[in-house]
């Protein structure tokens, strides 16, 4: 069998060299995690939390050539999600997936199943202001897709399949909850385990090379490893529900309009069904939740159609520019089209959830990394949350997939801060733009609403600015961290974003 061997000091044998002499009889060995004198068995990455990101994580390395011998552990407090027949109704949950993120996730088999299962295409975008005229739209002639609404419980599903399918790769311990972790010294000395140790809370210890810690916004490897996360809570919650539209429609445009309270977001689900994520101030949310449901369809339907924020002064400003651009720029201005009419909600389909903002100061320390929610959490107005999270794994799985080609340590911070250097320049520019919008839009107040209308109306007439913003939507078939990188940030709502 194998052993990894502490190379005097902070130094580690590579273990690699001595498998690919000694053949099968080793290599199937090696499957096995080691067990230290004394301790639990030896993995060479556990992922903390199997969420979408976590278990995504888990199957891209499951899936990966260069992982054939290295053993994997996914650790998910909660049950498996069982992959059974769909439910006839859509859930309440679900998300807007980029082409980068449905790219890495076709990269390990995962998107198949999404596509056998349910999910909707969209090919439009249409964001506009309820404060004024002022809107912008996306789309690539209705040819090519912009994005992708998928329940949550579907991408789980297919998550869960690719993982069986790598299962004598990858173990998959449900109901398991990480209750501590000791790090090691980044100088490795003869007494002590090089490893991170990790305690479940049913009592066993379990050790790892690297720990990947993707256990949500609260995560515990992140406060276990004393990384500050830079965080507050917005003054507003998401109210999300299932809608049913009054006629059937394509349905292939995603339809935000930003009131003063929030931005309110309809999801094409079918060609009949929308999904809502209604961001309000809390009171708002909570009326919503329990007014009956008529009052509820009728309150939707009103914030998309109401002019009732327009003001005379913003209304003449605003076709006054929108005029001179007309003339400037002919081709520059689309026409508005009317969101569907809602004709009722899906019983009991209404959920609230509190809005915050969170990002880790630092995304990895030796044998460490955090990716998702557990190193940003963003307000979902641009739906990009889970996409930051694929967009870290594409880039962490590749730094990990070089380094085990190369006979690397894993848990080595050398790979990690690249990883980290790579992923932070992305997310922090994206997470400030998002909270900019967020801060910029929830006014009324009139200088503020001509600044955006303004800022709206000419990067909507500028073709070229918007031919930009798009290019970063058309699908990417290769999965290196760059490469995803740049269609990540597809599907974004807003484009100004
Ligand atoms: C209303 C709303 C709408 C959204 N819409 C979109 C959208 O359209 N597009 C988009 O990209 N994003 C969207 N998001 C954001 C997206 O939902 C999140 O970014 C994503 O779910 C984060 O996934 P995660 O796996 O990182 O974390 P989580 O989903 O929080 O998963 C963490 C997992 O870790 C497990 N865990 C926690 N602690 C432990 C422990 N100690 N031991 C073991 N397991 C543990 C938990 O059980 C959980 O399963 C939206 C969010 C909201 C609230």
């Amino acid at each position: 069998m194998a052993v990894w061997v502490s190379a005097g000091g902070c130094g580690l044998l590579s273990p690699i060299r001595g498998r690919l002499r000694a053949g099968r009889a080793a290599v199937l060995a090696w499957r096995v995690p080691l067990r230290a004198a004394g301790t639990g068995p030896v993995y060479d990455v556990v992922v903390s939390g199997g969420g979408m990101v976590g278990s995504a994580m888990a199957a891209a390395l499951g899936h990966d050539v260069h992982f054939r011998e290295k053993k994997i552990l996914l650790l998910e407090a909660g049950p498996r999600k069982v992959s059974g027949r769909l439910p006839e109704n859509y859930s309440n949950r679900v998300s807007s997936i980029s082409p980068g993120s449905a790219t890495l996730l076709s990269s390990f088999g995962a998107w198949d199943h999404v596509c056998s299962l349910r999910f909707k295409p969209f090919r439009r975008m249409q964001v506009w202001d309820a404060c004024s005229e002022a809107m912008i739209i996306f789309d690539k002639n209705n040819l090519e897709d912009m994005g992708y609404v998928v329940e949550n419980d579907v991408i789980m599903s297919a998550l869960t399949k690719q993982l069986d399918a790598v299962s004598d790769r990858v173990e998959v311990l449900y109901r398991s909850r990480a209750v501590g972790y000791t790090w090691p010294l980044t100088c490795h000395l003869s007494d002590t385990s090089p490893w991170v140790k990790i305690d479940l809370a049913d009592g066993r210890r379990l050790e790892t090379k690297l720990l990947i810690g993707a256990d949500g916004q609260n995560s515990m490897v992140r406060k276990a490893a004393g990384i500050q996360n830079i965080h507050y809570q917005y003054d507003q919650s998401a109210v999300v529900a299932t809608l049913h539209l009054s006629e059937a429609t394509d349905n292939n445009v995603a339809w935000q309009r930003f009131l003063p309270s929030g931005p309110i977001a309809l999801l094409p689900l079918s060609d009949t069904a929308s999904s809502l994520v209604w961001s309000t101030s809390h009171e708002h949310a909570s009326q919503l939740l329990s007014m009956d449901e008529e009052s509820f369809v009728d309150t939707i339907n009103t914030a998309f159609w109401s002019n009732l924020h327009h003001s005379d002064f913003i209304d003449t400003a605003g076709s006054v520019f929108r005029s001179a651009i007309s003339l400037l720029m002919p081709s520059g201005t689309a026409a508005r089209q009317l969101p569907p009419s809602i004709a009722r909600v899906e019983p009991k389909s209404r959920a609230v959830f509190p809005l915050g903002m969170g990002h880790a100061t630092e995304y990895v320390r030796h044998r460490m990394a955090l990716i998702g929610d557990a190193a940003h959490r963003v307000h979902p107005l641009a739906g990009q949350g889970v996409n930051m999270g694929f967009g870290d794994i594409a880039c962490l799985a590749h730094h990990l997939s070089t380094a085990a080609f190369n006979g690397k340590d894993l848990g080595s911070l050398k790979h990690l801060l690249q990883f980290e250097t790579e992923r932070q320049r992305h997310n922090l520019s994206l997470m400030a733009a998002i909270d900019l919008l967020k801060r910029l839009y929830s006014t009324n107040v009139a200088p503020f609403v001509l600044l955006r209308t303004w800022g709206l109306q000419t990067t909507n007439a500028l073709s070229p600015v918007k031919e930009q913003i798009m290019s970063f939507a058309r699908p990417n078939f290769s999965s290196t961290c760059k490469n995803y990188q740049a269609s990540a940030t597809k599907g974004l709502w807003f484009a100004g974003a």
